[in-house]
């Protein structure tokens, strides 16, 4: 077991906590007893899912955005954006990992809230075989189905169609349309059974669940919702890919779980579900459970399947890189600094809000580069960083930009090629 309370690990929580100090955020919570009981030993916390006190602190950010994609109009409202504590906690009995900290008060997902997968082509085209798939597999024609978190209701009008369902979507995001759907209704609110008038046969929630606080109590009272027999879909990040992945900077406040497929099937099978499938998709990122309603007895016993050894390494591994990633890089933004190296970054998605947002002399950053017009002009949430068009780099003759995503390392490259800007090109990952 690796002793964590080692110096580097003390200096970059005492440097997190610094940081988050010197802002003056009027809705900060305080740190103070945070730092203490970071351990990678058992943190004396409850397992939401399973109930053992086998949790492990796995990594740590303080003043996290609540809102990671909230995109500022002024350093100003920037700074002043709220934000939370984040404790992740990896369960060893049943591999669920879950923010120890979070407050759901701090979100909202009224109007306004975005989910920007749903606007890339690769997910639509996902979205569309796996309606099709759905419909098939479990025969859904005819029937009446509900979708929690519908979005626009994009995929469950899909879901209607292919199979001459009827639907019901509840969305406290969504923004009525003039033209509405016959066999669709979708309601701007969180999901009430009673608004359905009969039997539900069919429900799916995709990238819902690990946004909910409490998500066994949530998976309990959709049981109570359900005659015998419905089946449900359900879709959330996979927490096998964060681990395996090392996703360190995919790390967000509104994702208060992550689930894995054993703590997943664990959760449904508990709450009266029988698990028909659970598989991975989308390249290993996404987590689908399918499951069917039914009367399980009282004194059926739900034993836990044991993580295997493999994922417990692999949480061992996690917790160890992202103190590693987070020490090292405050070290090498600090060396930028004092040589007095001009630095952007490349890329103001998740991966970037977050690193600027977790390292902290990340502040010293200049500026972050995005193609999208639309948060040009603008700050990230949490340090206020700029957000400028590619061209802007002419100007501010950046000497190191570093990069979210090595994916796009050839592109962007070109690009600095292009602009003139022999600036070094360093990913984060
Ligand atoms: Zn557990």
């Amino acid at each position: 077991m690796k002793v964590v309370t080692d110096a580097v690990h003390d200096a970059t929580e005492n440097l997190m906590i610094e940081r988050s100090m010197c802002k003056k955020n009027q809705n900060r919570r305080s740190a103070e007893g945070h730092d203490n009981d970071v351990d990678s030993r058992n943190c004396g916390s409850k397992c939401a899912i399973c109930d053992n006190r086998n949790v492990r602190t796995i990594a740590s950010i303080v003043g996290a955005p609540t809102h990671c994609h909230m995109i500022c109009s002024s350093p100003e409202d920037a700074y002043r954006a709220p934000v939370g504590n984040i404790r992740l906690g990896f369960c060893t009995s049943c591999g669920m990992i879950s923010n120890l900290e979070f407050d759901p008060q701090l979100i909202t997902y009224e109007r306004g809230y975005d989910n920007a997968l749903h606007h890339s082509p690769l997910f639509q085209s996902y979205a569309e075989a796996l309606a099709s798939r759905l419909v098939e597999q479990y025969q859904v024609h005819d029937k009446r189905v509900v979708e929690i978190g519908c979005g626009d209701g994009y995929f469950l009008r899909n879901l209607c169609k292919l199979g001459g369902n009827r639907g019901w979507g509840f969305d406290p995001s969504y923004q009525p349309k003039e033209a509405e759907d016959e066999d669709v209704t979708i309601v701007a609110a969180y999901f009430d059974a009673g608004t359905v008038p009969d039997a539900i046969d069919f429900v799916c929630f995709r990238h819902v669940l690990e946004h909910i606080a409490q998500p066994r109590q949530f998976v309990r009272q959709l049981r109570e919702a359900l005659p015998e027999g419905a089946v449900v879909y359900c879709e959330v990040p996979d927490g096998n890919f964060t681990l395996a992945q090392g996703g360190i900077w995919d790390i967000l406040y509104e994702h208060c779980s992550y689930f894995t497929d054993l703590a997943l099937a664990h959760l449904f099978r508990e709450a009266g579900f029988r698990v028909l499938r659970t598989s991975s998709a989308y390249d290993g990122q996404f987590l689908q459970l399918e499951a069917m309603a039914i009367t399980a007895s009282p004194k059926r016993n739900f034993g836990i399947q044991a993580v295997p050894p493999q994922r417990l390494e692999q949480a061992s591994q996690f917790e160890q890189n992202y103190r590693n990633a987070i020490a090292s890089w405050n070290q090498r933004l600090e060396d930028f600094a004092n040589s007095s190296k001009r630095v952007a970054l490349w890329g103001a998605g998740t991966k970037g809000i977050m690193f600027l947002n977790s390292v902290p002399s990340a502040r010293s950053v200049g500026c972050i580069v995005d193609i999208n017009p639309d948060k040009q002009g603008r700050f990230v949430v949490g340090t206020g960083t700029p957000i400028v068009a590619p061209e802007a780099l002419t100007t501010l003759v950046p000497d190191v930009v570093l990069l979210t995503n090595p994916t796009y390392a050839d592109e962007v490259q070109r690009a600095l090629d292009e602009l003139n800007v022999g600036a070094e090109v360093l990913p984060i990952s």
